[in-house]
């Protein structure tokens, strides 16, 4: 067991919090609680024997550290970018060097403009495009003139679009672009897991217009996404070096093992010690935390060991930039589902980050195979190159000739938000509240998997252990 933490002054409260996991949400968490004027005394309990979570990042290519996650997070939602600034990582942030992609359908084509997640927000963007037959547009154009009630009573997102706009906008625009950043299928994930799309669906009006009326009101013209230069790693050491700062304490290498009740309160036992503690935020995902809560509330372990997650494999490449397209100047490219044979997206790293420029000026590409319902992980390293330069052929038209490959695999890494997730959601926490009052469930298996949202939740869950607290 590793134990980061020094001793400051600090106006501490007789009260300890103990956070579950040392993932963004946990420690965003634990910032938030030591922001107090006179903070509750936090430890971080974390399994692993480093901080961060599912944001990881490792030397490659010669570079010193190149994402094997999430390589950025939306600046709209602004929790991240606050979290960043909060702990003097502002003046580090970059953004993509490029903002257009494409969708592969058999050719490669830009992800057309004028749509908001795969929802055109006008005619011109269903009629420009190549993506879409005659008839997959002559269909999309109809959806201003359906009742408006169609497609707003389901919770499947891919259901709701299908009966809106025809399945062709949902199998080659929104699917691509939803499934590849929550490796899902829509047809089986709820409109409330996807905030953007389920406040186009809110609105009294077509999509159609719901779209274009969102477009209208982002004018603010700032760059969507942001990461450290130095890699997203960068952005949970410093959250964590300012926990430290602060008086907090940090545990690794010790997975927690059950929890207590203790009259008012509880005792969270780790393998080798046993923490007493006035409140505890369970930021490890919904598989793990199930083991946790038996003993506060059977229910609610039975129900978040129902929870659904889908496994990816992340492979980064390096290959000559003799080999490159040089028409092919954009973020990357999504394959919707009908077309997928393995490789569900390539993001073309070198292209999106100028700071990822590697000496001999290769070109980095980040492929991702696997989703929920197809999964890749049971091949070995081997099949998995072959899966992926198969279709690295199909879809660039070339052989791609790696010079250095990294695999990674995020085994159970996204949950899966079947539609009535929101219900199921608060049902579980007030009945975790009704029986252990002060233990809070936070993190990517509730309410919403992107960074912002995470750290958004962490820092929730942070007022209701307070709130507890002052009770
Ligand atoms: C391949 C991939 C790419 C992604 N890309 C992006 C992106 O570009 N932008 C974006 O915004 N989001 C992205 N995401 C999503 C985002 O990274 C995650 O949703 C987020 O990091 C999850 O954070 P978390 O703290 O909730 O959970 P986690 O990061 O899973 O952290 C939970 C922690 O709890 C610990 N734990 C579990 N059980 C115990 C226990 N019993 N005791 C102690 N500790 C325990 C775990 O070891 C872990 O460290 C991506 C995700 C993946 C998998």
């Amino acid at each position: 067991m590793s134990i980061d933490n020094t001793t400051v002054a600090q106006n501490f409260s007789d009260r300890h919090v103990v956070i579950v996991g040392a993932g963004i949400t946990g420690l965003a968490a634990a910032h938030q609680l030591l922001q107090q004027p006179h903070p509750p005394r936090v430890t971080i309990v974390e399994a692993a024997d480093r901080i961060g979570g599912i944001i990881q990042a490792s030397p490659f290519a010669g570079l010193d550290l190149v994402d094997e996650s999430a390589d950025a997070f939306l600046t709209r939602t602004p929790a991240a970018m606050k979290l960043c600034a909060a702990v003097g990582l502002d003046h580090h942030l970059t953004s993509p060097a490029t903002n257009h992609a494409y969708i592969w359908n058999n050719n490669m084509h830009a992800i057309p403009t004028g749509t908001v997640l795969g929802v055109p927000g006008s005619h011109k963007a269903i009629w420009n495009t190549q993506l879409l037959t005659k008839s997959g547009k002559l269909r999309a154009s109809v959806e201003p003139f359906l009742p408006r009630a169609i497609g707003r009573s389901t919770d499947s997102l891919g259901a709701a679009i299908r009966s809106r706009c025809g399945n062709q906008v949902l199998e080659r625009l929104v699917d691509p672009l939803v499934g590849s950043i929550y490796a899902t299928d829509t047809d089986n994930f709820s409109v409330q897991g996807m905030p953007q799309v389920a406040e186009l669906l809110a609105q009294p009006t077509s999509l159609m217009r719901a779209a274009r009326n969102s477009m209208q009101k982002r004018t603010s013209g700032g760059p969507v996404f942001a990461t450290p230069i130095t890699s997203m790693s960068a952005f949970t050491r410093a959250v964590r070096d300012r926990i430290v700062e602060d008086g907090g304490r940090v545990i690794l290498s010790s997975p927690v093992r059950s929890i207590e009740p203790q009259g008012r309160s509880y005792v969270v036992h780790l393998e080798t010690e046993s923490l007493p503690a006035d409140a505890v935020v369970l930021a490890s995902p919904a598989r793990h935390t199930a083991a946790l809560v038996k003993q506060l509330s059977s229910e609610t372990s039975t129900q978040l060991q129902q929870f659904e997650h889908a496994s990816v494999i992340m492979i980064a490449l390096t290959i000559s930039r003799s080999q490159w397209p040089q028409h092919l100047t954009g973020s990357g490219y999504l394959v919707p589902k009908p077309v997928q044979t393995g490789v569900t997206a390539v993001s073309f790293g070198s292209n999106k980050w100028a700071h990822w420029k590697t000496a001999s000026d290769e070109m980095i590409l980040r492929v991702s195979l696997g989703r929920d319902g197809a999964p890749m992980h049971h091949l070995d390293d081997k099949a998995l190159l072959e899966v992926a330069l198969r279709d690295l052929r199909l879809h660039l038209g070339f052989d791609a000739a790696p010079t250095n490959m990294r695999f990674t695999r995020w085994i159970e890494s996204f949950p899966q938000y079947r539609p009535g997730h929101e219900y199921r959601v608060e049902t579980l926490d007030k009945q975790l509240h009704a029986s252990a009052p002060g233990v809070v469930l936070a993190g990517a298996s509730y309410r919403g998997i992107g960074i912002p949202a995470c750290i958004n939740d962490g820092q929730r869950a942070a007022s209701r252990a307070l709130s507890e607290l002052h009770s």
